[in-house]
């Protein structure tokens, strides 16, 4: 929480101006999001003006909740009695710069981590480490941004007695500002990538950025074998500021690995020949690296050897996910098994405050570690969980039932998650959204188990981080004011369009667009409010249509007259988009349609036209460009022939995904995003900068061994002339692993190394050759996803990424996670 302070104050510290009413009323909250706020009459509303949504569009709204505070910047128009507004330059900067006043209150060490690889495990694991003798403060999941940087420095209260927090950054200049805020006493600096990123020049470009949050610390922890690290950090600090390790001799601390039939055993011994001895159940590379950081951050943060063995005992791969999963009795489940803090129920509670509404909220909670005594932490849980509306608490542990004294609503206690599982029952929930949240040590996965519907083998799982990144890669390329119509056609390219198009809507989009009625039916059916153009509405649905609300595209002078007449005499409006044939010459009026259409126009008093667009036939490939411009200058001229007509002016749109890369100044009022948002790139420029959004995943269902000569599959197509390992996967090509993928035109990965298909793809079963490689029964399979481009997947086959990703069936399951 914010330390207290009132708006003269807020507007001191962020050099701003006071418009209205300075209520004297001081300020605990800080709020960039209309719906996390909690606490009104004590929450400053932050407006940032983001690539997503600009804040201040929520103004209004936030005044009805009761806020009486904001921030805004300077040329916002808004003005209402009895509400201050404290006018900045750029609420970015002032935010960070409240961060930065929070943080100078703050006397207790600070630790910042960053670097390319490992930084939120190191982060996790130095703070789970850490709580063995300190309250800690960390930031919540990743969040290491100009924005999230800010939003951890308010998380710590002054009962922290250190606090550990991430840093991330995307391009040259981004640094200073985070490092102004933090002032970091220890540094820790992972390692650095071999990944080229966008946003910077070259590698050195990059460590030198990362350096700028270290400029000031006291101590900085480094590994001396990334060369170029340790060479650029020897040019610009101080020796005496400096703690390296190495696995050479020569460094602050050498290391020496043993590696143990289970985990491994590190050996420090530093300069004065003074060695400690550790054990991890870790064994792998880069695991004992981040280890090897985390013992040398305790050591100096004058831990004892044994309180750190002792913390290094309960450390777990992190799996900091927020997932999204369907539950027993048609009940959707939130699953953070793995958090343990206040940051981090707070940020699953938001998450559960933007899923689509079910009966009842449940809230499945342990006591919280790592964060001393519960008269600390009580009172903020109680809050959270009142303000989040939540329906019926189960609590699990000793601390956690502090509540029950504070808390009106249902609630039962648990001493352990053995009593609670012997006590529920899934028949107890019914179309519920439960959130299920805990301390690892409790080992809630078995909470989860219970709870969740069955998933079979295969998975796919859709990173909505990676669709927020996306989606703003593109709104980065656009005008601030032009809008965003996202394409949902198709099960949202696979991904599952009720549920992407919930999270669209929480980031701004002003449209979606389907293929058909029906589509847009069910997202009405499912609480999506967005406005939503139908492509291909047939006329036995034009009733649908107007019932919910979809917006249909006409596309003849047929089809126009047809839902006129039908409008006439059911006496309805409609909104409607006109679809102009360019040269894709599949749905659109043609040039010679125009004449008569454009008296149509005149006529109609039941249609109303909300836009006009047409769509480019190859704006992915360069070869078409020359083609791309005579559709758009083509199409310019036969809109304007329109407007004219018109009353109203509708929005003006062309553009696709390529179409946004290529050609950003035909982007007019609108662009229709499609398959950049789910993470691929088709016109090849911008490859690093968008995330893979889903991945395919499955496991092992058995393993063979087979003698030289033997064949695997369907008409013996699989020869294993010399013998050898196959694994069998329960996904075919009814599950949408394309057939053709028989025969080595396919591979999926499997401990992170290919394994290609042999045989012939079967409907439901595929075999992998896993000859030489550790594979068992249950081990995971990666079919698509981040280290697979789905690009050349596609090309293997002769097809287009569109076809993997609409293919997926939906007899796979779809679950949903924030990283
Ligand atoms: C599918 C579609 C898009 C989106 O295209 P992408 O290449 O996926 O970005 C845009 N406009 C129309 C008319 C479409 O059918």
């Amino acid at each position: 929480m914010l330390r207290n302070l009132n708006p003269d104050q807020i507007a001191s510290i962020t050099s701003g101006e006071i418009q209205g009413l300075a209520s004297s009323g001081s300020i605990r909250r800080i709020a960039i999001d209309s719906r996390q706020v909690i606490d009104p009459a004590h929450t400053l509303f932050v407006a940032l003006k983001g690539a997503k949504v600009d804040g201040a569009r929520f103004i209004p709204d936030l005044i009805d909740q009761g806020v009486l505070t904001f921030l805004v910047s300077k040329d916002e128009k808004c003005n209402h009695p009895g509400v201050t507004f404290i006018r900045v330059e750029s609420t970015q900067d002032a935010l960070q710069k409240l961060a930065a006043h929070q943080r100078s209150g703050f006397s207790n060490p600070l630790v910042a981590i960053t670097g390319s690889n490992g930084k939120t495990i190191v982060k996790e694991w130095l703070g789970q480490v850490l709580s063995e003798r300190f309250s800690v403060a960390k930031s919540p999941k990743s969040y290491n941004s100009q924005v999230g940087v800010p939003l951890s420095v308010f998380g710590m209260e002054p009962y922290h007695q250190v606090a550990v927090m991430e840093v991330g950054v995307s391009q040259k200049g981004d640094m200073k500002a985070l490092e102004e805020i933090l002032r970091p006493d220890l540094g820790i600096f992972t390692n650095i990538g071999a990944a080229h990123e966008e946003g910077f020049f070259d590698r050195k470009d990059k460590i030198n950025e990362k350096l700028t949050l270290f400029q000031e610390v006291k101590l900085l922890i480094y590994c001396s074998d990334h060369l170029e690290i340790d060479a650029e950090i020897q040019k610009n600090f101080a020796r005496e500021r400096l703690i390296s390790w190495s696995d050479q001799p020569g460094a602050d601390f050498t290391r020496s690995i043993k590696i143990l039939e289970q985990g491994a055993r590190i050996i420090l011994m530093k300069s004065d020949l003074s060695t400690f001895t550790f054990f991890t159940q870790f064994s792998d590379k880069a695991s004992l690296e981040n280890v090897t950081h985390v013992i040398i951050a305790a050591l100096t943060l004058q831990l004892d050897p044994e309180q750190i063995q002792q913390g290094l005992q309960h450390l777990k791969p992190v799996d900091m996910r927020l997932t999204l999963k369907a539950g027993v009795n048609d009940c959707s489940l939130i699953d953070d098994t793995y958090n343990n803090d206040l940051e981090g129920l707070r940020i699953a509670l938001d998450f559960m405050k933007m899923q689509r509404a079910k009966r009842r909220k449940i809230l499945i909670i342990s006591d919280l570690l790592q964060q001393g005594s519960s008269d600390l932490w009580c009172p903020e849980v109680v809050n959270l969980i009142q303000n989040h509306d939540i329906d019926w608490v189960l609590g699990v542990g000793k601390s956690i039932q502090a509540i029950g004294k504070k808390w009106p609503g249902k609630a039962d206690f648990f001493a352990s998650t053995e009593a609670l599982l012997q006590w529920i029952n899934p028949d107890l929930f019914q179309n519920d959204l439960i959130l299920v949240t805990g301390a690892r040590s409790f080992g809630f996965e078995s909470v989860i188990n219970l709870l969740q519907q069955r998933i079979h083998g295969t998975v796919l799982e859709i990173n909505l981080n990676a669709l927020t990144h996306n989606f703003n890669f593109f709104k980065k390329r656009l005008r601030p004011d032009t809008k965003v119509m996202v394409m949902v056609k198709a099960f949202a390219y696979g991904g599952g369009a009720v549920e992407i198009s919930n999270h669209l809507q929480a980031l701004g989009a002003d449209y979606l667009a389907v293929a058909y009625t029906d589509e847009g039916v069910a997202l009405r059916q499912q609480g999506i409010k967005l406005p939503i153009m139908v492509m291909n509405p047939l006329e036995e649905s034009f009733h649908l249509l107007k019932q919910v609300e979809l917006e249909p595209v006409v596309f003849s002078l047929d089809f126009f007259k047809k839902l006129n007449r039908w409008c006439i005499a059911q006496n309805a409006h409609l909104k409607v988009h006109l679809d102009l044939d360019t040269g894709m010459h599949r749905l659109g009026f043609d040039r010679e349609d125009l004449a008569e259409l454009r008296s149509e126009l005149k006529q109609t008093t039941h249609l109303q036209i909300a836009s006009i667009y047409t769509h480019l036939v190859g704006s992915d490939e360069q070869i078409h460009e020359e083609y791309s411009r005579q559709q758009l200058k083509n199409f310019q001229q036969m809109n304007g022939f329109l407007i004219e007509v018109l009353n109203e002016k509708p929005l003006i749109h062309a553009l696709n995904s390529g179409g946004i890369i290529r050609f950003p100044e035909y982007q007019w009022d609108m662009v229709r995003l499609g398959i950049g948002l789910y993470g691929v790139e088709v016109t090849g420029t911008h490859d690093t900068a968008l995330k893979s959004v889903s991945t395919l995943k499955t496991t092992v269902s058995q393993v063979k061994t087979l003698a030289p000569g033997e064949t695997v599959g369907y008409s013996r197509k699989g020869m294993m002339a010399k013998g050898g390992k196959i694994a069998t996967l329960p996904i075919g090509y009814a599950d949408g692993f394309d057939r053709r993928f028989s025969n080595g035109k396919g591979y999926v990965l499997i401990h992170g190394k290919k394994a290609p298909v042999i045989g012939n793809v079967c409907m439901d079963m595929v075999m992998v050759d896993v000859t030489g490689m550790e594979v068992k029964t249950g081990d995971e399979a990666v079919v698509y996803g981040q280290e697979i481009s789905l690009k050349e997947l596609a090309d293997q086959i002769g097809t287009i990424p569109y076809e993997l990703l609409t293919n997926i069936s939906s007899r796979v399951k779809r679950v949903y996670y924030l990283d």
